[in-house]
């Protein structure tokens, strides 16, 4: 499997970053009035560009002068070894400077306490922080865990809908996991943030004017997939993360508790009831995570039950645990991505690495090939009707 000079390029900036030039900069806040980045999460901190063929890229800000730069001279362009690349780049959302009152708890919040729009797609996260602790993952690590109010997520998908600079075309509810049901106690009530965040979904699936995808780790119940998508969600995100047992249980220690055969089986009954091309699965690599071998493994079990492998290089995050560990390589990334599409296609279920958004590209190993797998998601991303009415 070999790969063009603009592949590679966009596979060198997802890996080693890029430098700013001073033109850019300033080009930049004349033209978006605003920041470069809302250094979010370590997969999202960076830049979004889109090179030439639809090619989207988050590339960190880095120093280090052998990389290439994003200049302005007349456009937006990336200088890479003595060549010049015109590319488009997507701003923050204008909305990033809204705030509002929390339906909880009555405090001004910014909106992006809610929700962010990274390239066309709006993602907000009815939790803050996380009942879980994986090592490689800066939510639970920056952010106490709370609840949201449903129509405060609202507030953020109509501002992204109609936001000047970047518009949302679709809706991912992510964010942290939910704590565990406890049952009533005397003197205590039971608690369900499971049955709450379930609500949400609902809610936001029949509210919102954009189709709403969700991310989740899997449920006990192997049939709640299917609950999810009588509720309207349009696709489903149940990611592997790390797909070797032992290393689950060192870096993401509750993932490990679910166990690898309950999540592949949760995946294999979500794809039943949402159909193949609308379930995904992340699987974070990198040697900091697990060998290569292993995360080869991962792509072929989901390509085999008919799930979107979504290949996530590993971005080290400076509060979480894996502070000093290094990112996934340019060489692990080009192998990754080219062993991952040979898998796909021996599976001969019909995915290819994900996702299928050719603009939600823009964090992962992903390359668009012209074929319908990523340009037929631009129909797939209006919602589908729900299959049970
Ligand atoms: S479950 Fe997801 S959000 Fe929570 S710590 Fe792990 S990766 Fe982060």
């Amino acid at each position: 499997m070999t790969f063009t000079a603009l592949e590679l390029l966009k596979l060198r900036l997802l890996a080693d970053g890029v430098r700013l030039g001073e033109d850019a900069a300033a080009a930049w806040h004349e033209r978006f009035e605003g920041p470069l980045t809302l250094a979010e999460y370590a997969t999202t901190s960076g830049i979004s560009v889109a090179l030439p063929g639809e090619l989207y890229v988050n590339a960190p800000l880095s120093a280090g002068e052998a990389l290439p730069q994003l200049r302005y001279d007349e456009g937006f362009v990336i200088v890479a070894d003595g060549e010049v690349v015109p590319v488009e780049v997507v701003p923050v959302p204008s909305f990033h400077t809204r705030t509002q009152t929390d339906g909880y708890d009555g405090t001004v919040q910014p909106y992006t306490n809610y929700g962010v729009t990274h390239t066309d797609r709006c993602r907000v996260s009815p939790i803050g922080g996380c009942a879980w602790k994986c090592k490689f993952c800066d939510l639970p690590y920056e952010w106490g865990y709370r609840k949201k109010h449903p129509e405060n997520l609202l507030n953020v998908i109509l501002a992204a809908q109609d936001d000047p600079q970047a518009p949302a075309r679709h809706v991912l509810v992510s964010g942290g996991t939910p704590r565990a049901p406890v049952p009533a106690r005397p003197g205590r009530p039971a608690q369900d943030d499971e049955a709450w965040i379930d609500d949400v979904f609902a809610y936001l699936a029949e509210h919102s004017p954009l189709p709403v995808d969700v991310m989740l780790p899997p449920r006990r119940d192997l049939a709640h997939a299917e609950k999810l998508r009588r509720m309207g969600i349009n696709m489903l995100s149940v990611n592997l993360e790390v797909s070797d047992p032992e290393r689950t249980k060192v870096l993401a220690p509750a993932k490990a508790k679910v166990g690898r055969e309950h999540t592949l089986n949760y995946i294999e009954r979500a794809v039943e009831a949402f159909d193949v091309g609308f379930v995904q699965s992340l699987v974070v690599f990198g040697a900091a995570i697990e060998p290569l071998e292993s995360t080869l493994r991962g792509v072929r079990d989901l390509a085999q039950r008919g799930c979107i492998p979504v290949l996530s290089p590993f971005r080290p995050h400076h509060l979480t645990p894996l502070a000093d560990a290094p990112p996934a390589s340019f060489e692990e990334i080009v192998e990754v991505l080219a062993r991952s599409i040979e898998i796909c296609e021996q599976a001969g279920t019909g995915v290819l690495p994900g996702p299928r958004c050719v603009a939600c590209h823009h964090n992962t190993a992903t390359l668009p090939d012209g074929s319908e797998f990523y340009a037929g998601a631009q129909d797939d991303l209006t919602a589908r009707p729900c299959p049970v009415s």
